[in-house]
């Protein structure tokens, strides 16, 4: 099948979270069965400044814009997947991230940003852009390409559409005055089209119009049936549930595997587990901590958003930290919850190493030297720092939601007997259950190494790489191309 695969970020170009590892691995594992895949993003410069030999396709006429838009071509970084960039340095040449300025607010002029987006990839996906080739299927990922499928759906000889569900609270919502700068069909400006509660809604394109609708996990795809979860479009999704399905991300064991990870101090795996240690020491050195391998080190990596209840590690903390245990965190994000961490570090000086900011090198570092990892998430549609965490048997301390639960085994005396378990699950995302997990967790480390030890070999052997679900992917697609 020739499949375009659209997103806003994709690792290793650019990336601000979960969406850029998958947009990174899932083509290339279906470049891998076969297909003639493709990925197309829109090109910031600070992608153009990474990418050598880049061709132009056309230049595109787009309405609201006399800005000049143009289709460029190369390949994605080390490997031979044929990538587009839609490069227009009005609204792609900016600082900072793909989507907030450098003080962290929106840009402005989002919508125009990823409406000019969308349309640049309909063209291409119409095959009125680049003569040698036209998409079978088209997948889109979240808000920024959800008007894709909208814009298809205008025209009755299209390719199929599936629209990804990476998280459903970020929905890209925009007023009616920016709705109406943007030249879309007055037909959209509608209940059962992208209107949403007065608002004009860029995931509702792709959740309404696409005709497959996938979340990243099983788990996930129930929970957003419920308005716990749907942040207000659980009706929608219901109507739409007998096309939507939860599919598991993968992980790319090419970056992310402790026996190869040159980001590491000291790479091991599953049969040398004892390597793991100099990893431990050089975190703890790098924190400022005691270096001691007899306390248990946690570790959290992560946005610092309430989803990700990074506030319940800090209300948890005194609890926690009465025991005999260390913790590192690296994160960025809301300006309260930095603050708080660092002044828990301060507050512990011997116990508990706060870095704020995006590192990718101590990201891995910190995979590798802790012996546990937190993720007490309210909700998670997949997560991938847990599947991580099981690669590198840095047992994951999770919460019993979204992908979390469709992947980590409690550490409960059934489980632990079968030799199935992997982690710790709470059972709800509250302070009382991330401090009973974390305690149990220092009493199995302090107390049963030899089950410790066992619980991480069985976790390094879990096998979340990207084949089963590039396969599951590959048949919805089928569905879709022949439906
Ligand atoms: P989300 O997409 O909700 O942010 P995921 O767990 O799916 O969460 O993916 C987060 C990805 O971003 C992981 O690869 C994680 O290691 C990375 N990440 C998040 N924050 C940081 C940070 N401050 N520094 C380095 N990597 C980070």
């Amino acid at each position: 099948m020739n499949i375009l695969f659209v997103a806003s970020e994709a690792h290793p170009l650019i990336k601000t979270g979960g969406l850029a590892d998958v947009a990174g691995s899932l083509p290339l594992a279906l470049r891998a069965l076969g297909h003639d895949i493709r990925l197309i993003l829109p090109g910031y410069a600070s992608i153009l400044e990474q990418m050598d030999g880049l061709q132009t396709v056309a230049t595109l006429s787009l309405p609201v814009t006399t800005a000049p838009v143009t289709l460029l071509r190369g390949n994605f970084p080390g490997s031979e997947l044929p990538m587009y960039l839609v490069d227009s340095p009005e609204y792609f040449a900016r600082p900072g991230n793909p989507y907030v300025d450098t003080d962290g607010n929106d840009w402005p002029d989002n919508a125009l940003r990823f409406a000019l987006f969308g349309r640049a990839v309909t063209s291409l996906s119409m095959g009125t852009v680049d003569p040698d080739w036209q998409p079978d299927l088209v997948h889109c990922n979240d808000w920024q390409s959800g008007l894709v499928p909208a814009l298809l759906s205008q025209h009755p000889k299209r390719p199929a559409s599936v629209f990804t569900i990476h998280n459903l609270a970020y929905q890209g919502l925009f007023s009616w005055n920016k709705f109406s700068e943007l030249a879309l069909p007055e037909s959209f400006w509608s209940a059962d089209s992208m209107e949403f509660y007065d608002q004009f809604s860029f995931i509702k394109g792709g959740l309404i119009h696409a005709d497959y609708l996938t979340t990243v996990s099983p788990t996930y795809a129930s929970e957003i049936l419920r308005p716990e979860f749907s942040c207000g479009l659980d009706g929608l999704l219901q109507h739409r549930s007998t096309d939507l399905t939860g599919i598991l991300n993968g992980v790319d064991y090419q970056v992310w595997s402790p026996d190869t990870d040159s980001l590491i101090n000291s790479q091991y795996e599953a049969t040398s587990p004892q390597n793991k240690a100099p990893n431990k020491a050089a975190l703890q050195q790098m924190f400022g901590l005691p270096v001691r391998d007899d306390v248990l080190l946690l570790g959290h990596i992560g946005r610092l958003v309430e989803q990700k209840g990074v506030d319940l590690i800090i209300d948890a903390a005194d609890d926690i930290l009465a025991q005999d245990i260390q913790l590192v965190t690296l994160g960025t994000g809301n300006a309260a919850l930095q603050s708080r961490l660092q002044k828990l570090s301060a507050q512990y000086p011997r116990q508990v190493g706060t870095h704020i900011g995006y590192n990718e090198p101590l990201a891995h570092q910190i995979e590798a030297g802790a012996d546990a990892f937190l993720m007490p998430s309210r909700f998670e549609p997949c997560g991938l720092n847990q599947l991580y965490s099981l690669r590198y048997g840095t047992l994951p301390i999770v919460t019993h939601t979204g992908g979390l639960a469709d992947s980590v085994v409690d550490a409960s005396d059934d489980a632990m007997a079968d030799g199935r378990a992997t982690g710790f699950v709470m059972p709800h995302a509250d302070v009382t259950s991330l401090s009973a997990r974390v305690t149990a967790a220092a009493e199995l480390f302090q107390q049963r190494p030899k089950s410790w030890k066992s619980m991480m070999r069985t976790a390094m052997q879990q096998d979340f790489g990207w084949d089963r679900s590039a396969r599951a992917y590959e048949a919805l697609y089928r569905k879709a191309v022949t439906a």
